[in-house]
Formats: structure tokens, C-alpha cells, sequence
């Protein structure tokens, strides 16, 4: 997990999209056709980054929220009183569609510009079966994993969670199962709790889908023992985890996804990440982006933050980014760790998904004030810009660096 190979004054030859060969620039040979050269010279190419975690996909904006809590009020409060998660499911329900594609290329601009070139995006701002499934479409169509997040929280209209899930698992999960990858469950005091999430989970996985949890946010209420005894994908957010919690995680092969920039937000204490690394427990970092506790797609501050607040180590911290677990194989279709492996190595044949930090996209100046000056020192040398640019030449293209 620590070692980093580092090809100094290298090229990255592609071809259709995929890398043809790596090497040094002294031994690359003569190009014959039509080659397009993207200069990195003083760069560092690194493998596109992987967010695992995100809600890239609402409507609204939760700026007056900020600004009650930043008056003292609680997220279980501003919950309990109508906000948080509901005002973005009504701002969410409105827009529509198109208006959710809409919203979701623009925060995806702002993930390309962070460096990250695939994502995994959850539904759970609908809690409609229309807006749920328009969720799920957008995701897919944007070229992101989607996630069904049916038991995000328990829509007004419903008069308790149990209603809820009824309708959800008769209603929403015969279509989602068609469109998303995995689900995942809200398993929190004033959401979910163990048993709702367990039914939830277990119908999605006769479903098809794989599991993953939100669990021990705020509490720990039993989401990581269900987590492994499900055979869960990941179990996210885990700042309340305590050392059984750790412990368990780190004997099983579920992936630990810890979102700093919430437990940032929310003046909630940072997971233990360094206790989990410790023990040997896969791990993986990623935003949460979304737009209430976690405002930020930015994957090099989130390493940033796993380096200073979680005492993660530099050099594993990146490679936390780019896969989210050991690979293994999936009962169905291409698996997320497969798909963040494929982006996770410069080898011939792999699909291109690069960074190049410090190269602006085309057309652009360089600039100084970018997001990857979170992760300049533990990245590389310049300040960092993203250049999916590459990823979508479809004639060979060579990248130096
Ligand atoms: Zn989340």
C-alpha cells in the first residue's frame, strides 16, 4: 500500500482510448499517424481518482442551514425540524430530469477539475419512485456507478419507516435493481435502525444489487456487525466506530469508507482511520460530496485531511483514492473494485483515466488557485489540474510528463 512507483521523464502512450505503453521518454520511438501530444513536462501523471462516495445528484442549495448550524443547531435537529436530507428531496423532486442531468455535469466538472474520473453516485434525494429512478438514470448516463439509497430517510408522506420501506421495496426496487449497481441504507438514530436496514438490505441483495451501509455516523447502532454478516460491499462514515467495531472490520473483507470532510462539517470527531490501517482493515477515502454535510468533491483535500486529522500516511493515502477494496469476484457484472483497478495503474491496455497535475484542461491558463493545492505536498510537485481531455481522444495521443 505504501509503495509508489515513480517513472521520472516518462510517456504515457494511448491509443483509443487505452494506454498502449509507459516508459522513459529516451526510449519512446519514433510515432508514425496521426499523434496528438499533450505536454505535462514538470508534471506528475497520476491515476484518475476514484469517489466512491458521493450524492452528486440534487437540486437546491442547503446555504440557510449552514448558517443555523453555524448558530449551534444539531444535524439530528435541523432534521427533526424539516431540513437537512428533506429540503434537498423537495428541491430535488422539482427539478426534474433533465434538471437532475443538468446539476449532476455541473458538480461532475467539478469532480473532473479535482482529479476524479470515476465516482459512484447515490440516489435517496427522491424518495419518489419517479425522481428515485430519474436518479439512478441520470448516474448511469453521466458514465458514474449508481446507487440506489432507497432508505435514505422517511419522506413526510409516510407515517413512519416501515410504511416507508413497504412502498420502496414494492414500488422503487423492481426497476432500481435494473439500473443500479449496489444499494445502501441510512442506519442511524432518527433514520433507519438495524432491523429496518436489515430487511432493506436483505431484499436488495435478492435483488441483485450489492449492499453498502451509512453506519455509525452518530452512533453505533449495529451497522457493522450487520454490515459483515450481510457480506456488504463497504460500510461508510464510521466516526462513532469504537475498537470491537474496528476490530470486526478489520477481520473481514468489507471495506471501512471514511468521508473526513462530513465528520469536518459536522465538528463530528474524525474516524479512526489510523486505528483501521493499523489493523488491517480495507480502507478507502472518499467526499460524500453532497450538499448539506459534505459541500466539497474534492478528492486531494479529502487526502489531505486523511493525512492531518486521521494520521494516514502520504504515500498510502492516494492509493486509499484509486480502490476501494481488495478485488474479488462479484456474483454479477462488473465490480466496483474491478472498475477502480482498471483506473488504478498506468499498464498497457488499461483504460486511460489520468490526472496530470499542474497541466490545465486545454484552451485553459495554468492557475494557481486549484483544488489540488490540498494534496500538493503528498501528490507532487505543482499544483494540480485534471486532464480527462486524454481519456476522451479517441486517435493516439502521447502524454509526457
Ligand atoms: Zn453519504
Amino acid at each position: 500500500m505504501r509503495s509508489v512507483d515513480v517513472v521520472e521523464d516518462a510517456f504515457i502512450l494511448c491509443d483509443a482510448g487505452r494506454i498502449s505503453a509507459v516508459g522513459r521518454m529516451r526510449d519512446l520511438d519514433p510515432l508514425d499517424g496521426d499523434v496528438e501530444e499533450l505536454d505535462g513536462s514538470g508534471c506528475a501523471a497520476i491515476p484518475g481518482l476514484v469517489d466512491c462516495h458521493t450524492h452528486a445528484v440534487f437540486a437546491g442549495s442547503r446555504v440557510e442551514e449552514f448558517e443555523l448550524r453555524s448558530g449551534g443547531a444539531t444535524y439530528e435537529e435541523l432534521h427533526a425540524a424539516g431540513g437537512g436530507i428533506l429540503s434537498t428531496v423537495r428541491a430535488t423532486r422539482a427539478a426534474g430530469e433533465e434538471g437532475l442531468a443538468d446539476a449532476l455535469a455541473l458538480h461532475r466538472s467539478w469532480m473532473l477539475a479535482s482529479g476524479t474520473t470515476t465516482f459512484e453516485a447515490k440516489s435517496g434525494y427522491g424518495l419518489d419512485r419517479d425522481t428515485e429512478l430519474a436518479m439512478l438514470h441520470v448516474v448511469r448516463e453521466a458514465g458514474g456507478s449508481p446507487t440506489w439509497l432507497g432508505a435514505h430517510a422517511v419522506p413526510s408522506e409516510f407515517a413512519d419507516a416501515d410504511a416507508y420501506l413497504d412502498f420502496a421495496l414494492a414500488e422503487v426496487l423492481p426497476e432500481a435493481a435494473t439500473i443500479a449497481e449496489a444499494a445502501d441504507v441510512f442506519l442511524e438514530r432518527g433514520a433507519f435502525d438495524a432491523a429496518q436496514a436489515r430487511r432493506y438490505l436483505e431484499a436488495c441483495r435478492e435483488a441483485g444489487l450489492r449492499l453498502r451501509l451509512h453506519a455509525d455516523q452518530f452512533t453505533e447502532a449495529g451497522g457493522v456487525p450487520l454490515a459483515i454478516e450481510l457480506g456488504a460491499v463497504s460500510v461508510d462514515h464510521l466516526e462513532a466506530t469504537g475498537p470491537d467495531g474496528v476490530r470486526a472490520l478489520a477481520q473481514s473483507d468489507v471495506a471501512a469508507v471514511l468521508l473526513p470532510v462530513a465528520a469536518q462539517f459536522l465538528d463530528r470527531p474524525m474516524p479512526p482511520g489510523r486505528a483501521l490501517v493499523d489493523e488491517g482493515a480495507v480502507v478507502a477515502l472518499a467526499t460524500d460530496f453532497n450538499p448539506g454535510s459534505a459541500f466539497c468533491e474534492s478528492l486531494p483535500l479529502v487526502v489531505a485531511l486523511a493525512c492531518t486529522q486521521m494520521q494516514t500516511a502520504p504515500r498510502g493515502s492516494p492509493r486509499r483514492v484509486h480502490r476501494e477494496r481488495r478485488t474479488r469476484p462479484r456474483p454479477s457484472g462488473p465490480g466496483w473494485a474491478s472498475r477502480a483497478g482498471l483506473r488504478g495503474r498506468h499498464r498497457p491496455a488499461r483504460r486511460l483515466r489520468l490526472a496530470l497535475p499542474g497541466l490545465p484542461p486545454r484552451g485553459k491558463p495554468r492557475r494557481q488557485d486549484h483544488p489540488w493545492r490540498h494534496a500538493h505536498g503528498i501528490i507532487g510537485p505543482c499544483p494540480v489540474a485534471s486532464s480527462a481531455a486524454a481519456a476522451r481522444s479517441s486517435s493516439a495521443t502521447s502524454t509526457s510528463t
